[in-house]
């Protein structure tokens, strides 16, 4: 399964096989993270 950054479309990566937590690769992109286990998006400046 693979997961594209909702904001550049970068391939997302995920931190530890299994944790769920997937980053975005692009240093240039605000989108930090995707928690697959809760369903939250972080961004930066974004609360
Ligand atoms: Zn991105």
């Amino acid at each position: 399964m693979t997961l594209n950054c909702p904001d550049c479309d970068f391939e997302l990566i995920e931190f530890d096989p299994g944790s769920g937590i997937f980053h975005c690769p692009n240093h240039e992109c605000t989108f930090i993270y995707f928690d697959k286990n809760t369903g939250k998006k972080y961004r930066k400046n974004e609360k």
